[in-house]
Formats: structure tokens, C-alpha cells, sequence
């Protein structure tokens, strides 16, 4: 059932069993399940069915430290939320991820990977994903050329994807949504509040606003907030009428640790011969294709104390502009000028026209995990949107291990190909200058994580391993801003999983 807010009576009472607010990936696959329930469901969207500027403007906010993108544009307010233009690339998190790892700073999940396997089965249903198989071997055996590089697989091994067409959820899953009776979807309903009891124990309702300025209260037993990773953050820290550091902030934690993953352009690897790529190629868009990026074995991420991180081939050299300076790595260690020169030669044996070979020289591109930083931060602006509700700013911020772990993983990539007799690896300037300075081409990945952060103790986490917000008898969050930590896998497949045990958990719950 769809209700459009701005069509009730400002004032009007909105009331349910479970109420989500947010209809995004996280709000989204929540509410599919709970379809033909004999729970009356209330799922409040801030958009309408379309992309809006006036609702996109509410997301507007400034990135305090550092570029990164431009707030209102990193997640969309529309039915669908930002799987609107999301790209499909999907991987789960390894089992590394999980782990409480010594050398990385609140590190470790309240369960292992295992625990997640069955849910991430059921989250590639809902994304359109081919089967829930991620063993490179897989796909070796289908087709000759599908072949992984010949290294120690002990050290790297083929880390697979699966893309999603990719899902437009707003689109995919607007009919059964509207269509199911139990489902109470009202749209252009902007939760500016989440109000708690006297004591701040429970929450007992929300303030809804429309564009138009009519205000209305919703009630329900139980209420999860799926907003995104900057704006749950924001709803929960603006939520401070009753609670002044706001709804669940009692140890300042919400809006703290935010993550992306650092997306850039890291060097380049020369072949000594080629080798097809076709396991390591993105098979391009429309689904079910599936391709491999190197991933280092969580052994020598434990050895190196570095954090988890991919590698992937983009075809074709460096730009002369790219590579102002270069070390190359091979098997011993670094490689002096001379023999770079002798590599030049060699490796990149020009063809005819006077490019390498095909399938020899390859730039290489990270994606890797941050490390969860405090000071990496979501915060209320002082500046207010159309709704009256404080704006988001952000201070994305790193430790120097993010660096270090990125040079290390490609010298160890380096002395591998090295000892294999693949070829080299030469890494770029900004790698090689002993600072933890960053280079203009630092890209995240458009992912928002880890702001209302999970973890069992209250001291350490905002939400518990049950997505509960520590304190509050019925308040959750859904989505990637209870991850504890990023690891090297696009956040989206791991929230779906997420938000369908968080409804299983919710079956018991609201009996
Ligand atoms: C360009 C781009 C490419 C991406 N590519 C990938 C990819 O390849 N793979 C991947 O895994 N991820 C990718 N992502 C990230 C992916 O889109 C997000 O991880 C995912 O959409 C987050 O889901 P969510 O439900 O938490 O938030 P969203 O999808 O953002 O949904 C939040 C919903 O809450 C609503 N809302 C917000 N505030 C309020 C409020 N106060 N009241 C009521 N409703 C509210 C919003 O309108 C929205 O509908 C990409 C993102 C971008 C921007």
C-alpha cells in the first residue's frame, strides 16, 4: 500500500507494528520480508519515485578535511536509495574480516563469516546475483581461457565478484511492495527526529516532515533506521530534543569511524609474457558475470600486519604523467635504475605500432579496506536544510597504516611475480615517498560505513551484534554504518545479508 505523506492532514498519526525508515537497499530487502505477515509494516521514505534536486539538496553537506565527494550526490533520497545508481559489484567479506586482528585498531566482529554465509545465499536472490559461489576454481573449470595467474596461491589467490544487472530496487521492488496490504509505504515522509521515552530507554515515536511543511507523528512497537551510512549517523545525532547528545550517543560513538575504501590507481605490473585475463576482466554490465582481483592471503596480512586489500588489472601502461618515478619489485627486493631500463626493454618489447604486447602491461588498481579511525567523522553542521534539520559535514581521515598497507601488499605482490617468473611490479610516486600524504587521484569507492558501529560492549559500539542500539529497547539500525570494519568487498551484498538476519532476529522480536 503506498500513501504519499503530503496528501494526509499535517498532524496525522501513523501507526504500525515495525516501522523502517529509510526505503533503500537495507529498508528495502528488510520489508520484502516481511510481505503477507500478519504485522502491519510501516516503511517511511524521505523521497518520492524519482530523483528530485529539492530532495537531493536536503543531503547537501560540506567534506571538512579532505575532498570526497560532494554529499548530495554519494547517496540518492528516493525510493530505491542509492541502488539508483549504484554499480553491482558484489563480493563478500572474507573471513579476515571478521577477526579482532592486533595489529588493526577496533578491529573484530561479533561473528565470524561462516555465521553470514547462509544470509549472503539469500542476499544474491534479492540483487539478482548469480549462484552464491565465490570459488574461483568454479569458474576455471567453464571455460579454458579462465585462468588465474600461475603464483604461490598460499600468498595470492583470485578473490571472484559476481555483478548485479545492476538491481534498481526502487524499480524491482516498487509492485510488491505498493501491492502487499501489511506493507504501509508512505513516501516524501522525512523522519526529522526519532523521539525517545523520559527515562531514554525506548523510543515512542517520530516527527515526519513533507517538502510542503506538514509535520506528522508516526508510532510503532519496534523502529529500524536504514538511511545510509552518513545519514543514520545524522538522523540519530539531530535526534536531540529529549537526549542532547542524541539517540544512542550516550558514549559520543555515533558518527565516529566512518570508512570508504581506498579506490586508486597504484602502478603498473609488466609480463615478461602474456597470460589471459580473461578471469580478471569485468565482464561489463547487465549481471551474471563474474571476474577475479588479487586478494594476499590473511597469513600474510597477519605476518605484514597491513589490512585487507585487492589488486586489479586495468589493460594498457601508466601515463607519462602518472609515472614520474617508479621502483619496480621483484623477487629480492627493490630494483635499481639500471635494471628498470633492462625491464623497459624486455617486458614492454614494443609490436608494431609500437605498443607492448597485448596482455603484458597492466595498471594496478587498489581497493582496500581503512582502518576504523574515531577521528574519521560524521557531525552535525550548524547550517539547517529545507526541513530544518541539521546538515551532515564530514571529516574523512586516516592512520598511517592505511598507507603502509598499500605498499606493502604491492612489494609483496612484486617479489611474488618476481619469484614466479611472471615479471615486476612498479609502483607510483605518491607509494614510494615515505609519508602518509595522499595523492590528488584518491578516490573512495562511494561506500559509507561504519558510523553507528556494531560491537557487544557499549563502550565500544553503538548498535549490539543484533543490530539493537545499545540502551533502547527498540530501536535498530540497518546497513552499512554498523560495520565494524570495511574489509576489501563493496559494502552493499554484506548489508542485504545483514538487513535479512536483522529480520529474522525482528520475527522473534515483534511477536
Ligand atoms: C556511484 C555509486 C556506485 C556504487 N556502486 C556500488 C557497487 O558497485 N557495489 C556496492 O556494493 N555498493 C555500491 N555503492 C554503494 C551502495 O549504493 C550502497 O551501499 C547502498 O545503496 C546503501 O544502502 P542503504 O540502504 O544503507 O542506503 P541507501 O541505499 O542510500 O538508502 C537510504 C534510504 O533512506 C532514505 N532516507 C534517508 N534519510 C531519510 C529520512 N530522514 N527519512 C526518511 N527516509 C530517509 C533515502 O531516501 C533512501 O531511500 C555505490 C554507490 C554509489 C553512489
Amino acid at each position: 500500500m503506498h500513501i504519499d505523506a503530503r496528501t494526509l492532514d499535517t498532524g496525522s498519526l501513523i501507526e504500525g507494528d515495525l516501522c523502517i525508515i529509510g526505503a533503500g537497499a537495507a529498508g528495502i530487502s528488510l520489508a520484502l520480508q516481511w510481505i503477507g505477515s500478519t504485522r502491519r509494516v510501516i516503511l517511511v521514505e524521505g523521497g518520492g519515485f524519482t530523483v528530485e534536486a529539492q530532495m537531493q539538496a536536503l543531503y547537501h553537506g560540506e567534506s571538512v578535511d579532505r575532498p570526497y565527494f560532494p554529499l548530495q550526490s554519494v547517496a540518492l533520497h528516493y525510493f530505491g536509495g542509492t541502488t539508483g545508481h549504484w554499480a553491482g559489484f558484489c563480493s563478500p567479506l572474507d573471513p579476515i574480516d571478521f577477526e579482532t586482528r592486533d595489529w588493526v585498531a577496533h578491529s573484530g566482529w561479533p561473528f565470524s563469516r561462516g555465521h553470514l554465509d547462509a544470509y549472503y545465499a539469500r542476499a544474491h536472490a534479492i540483487l539478482e546475483l548469480g549462484p552464491y559461489d565465490y570459488d574461483a576454481a568454479s569458474y576455471e573449470k567453464r571455460d579454458p581461457d579462465v585462468r588465474r595467474l600461475p603464483v604461490d596461491g598460499a600468498v595470492f589467490s583470485p578473490k571472484m565478484w559476481q555483478f548485479s544487472t545492476p538491481t534498481r530496487m526502487g524499480t524491482t521492488y516498487r509492485d510488491p511492495i505498493v501491492k502487499a496490504p501489511n506493507v504501509h509505504l508512505y513516501t516524501y515522509a522525512n523522519v526529522v527526529e526519532i523521539v525517545a521515552n523520559a527515562g531514554g530507554t525506548a523510543i515512542e515515536g517520530l516527527r515526519a516532515r513533507t517538502i510542503d511543511g506538514k509535520e506528522h507523528r508516526v508510532q510503532a512497537r519496534h523502529y529500524v533506521v536504514a538511511c545510509g551510512g552518513i545519514h543514520n549517523a545524522r538522523l540519530l545525532l539531530a535526534s536531540n530534543s529529549r537526549v542532547a547528545r542524541g539517540i544512542g550517543n550516550d558514549r559520543d560513538l555515533v558518527g565516529r569511524y566512518f570508512m570508504d575504501h581506498f579506490e586508486l590507481l597504484a602502478g603498473q605490473a609488466v609480463f615478461e609474457k602474456a597470460h589471459p585475463f580473461k578471469l580478471y576482466a569485468y565482464p561489463g554490465r547487465g549481471g551474471k558475470g563474474a571476474r577475479a582481483e588479487l586478494a594476499l592471503a590473511g597469513d600474510l596480512q597477519r605476518t605484514h600486519r597491513i589490512l585487507n586489500g585487492t589488486a586489479s588489472f586495468q589493460a594498457g601502461a601508466l601515463t607519462g604523467q602518472e609515472t614520474s618515478r617508479f621502483v619496480s619489485f621483484s623477487a629480492d627486493a627493490e630494483v635499481n635504475v639500471k635494471q628498470q631500463e633492462d625491464l623497459a626493454a624486455r617486458g614492454a618489447a614494443r609490436g608494431p605500432a609500437g605498443a607492448p604486447p597485448p596482455n603484458t602491461v597492466f595498471r594496478l588498481f587498489t581497493r582496500q579496506e581503512q582502518e576504523p579511525n574515531p577521528e574519521s567523522r560524521v557531525v552535525l553542521s550548524a547550517e539547517k536544510d529545507a526541513m530544518g534539520m541539521p546538515r551532515a559535514n564530514l571529516h574523512w581521515r586516516f592512520t598511517p597504516l592505511d598507507k603502509r598497507s598499500i605498499r606493502a601488499f604491492y612489494e609483496l605482490l612484486g617479489r611474488e611475480f618476481g619469484r614466479a617468473g611472471l615479471g615486476r611490479v612498479q609502483l607510483m610516486e605518491w607509494l614510494l615517498d615515505g609519508t602518509n600524504d595522499w595523492p590528488d587521484h584518491l578516490s573512495g569507492g562511494w561506500h559509507n560505513m561504519g558510523t553507528t558501529r556494531m560491537h557487544p560492549d557499549p563502550s565500544q559500539g553503538v548498535v549490539d551484534a543484533n543490530c539493537k542500539v545499545h540502551g533502547l529497547a527498540n530501536l535498530f539500525v540497518a546497513g552499512a554504518s554498523v560495520y565494524p570494519t570495511g574489509g576489501a568487498a563493496n559494502p552493499t551484498l554484506t548489508l542485504v545479508a545483514l538487513a535479512l538476519r536483522l529480520s529474522d532476529h525482528l520475527e522473534q522480536v515483534v511477536a
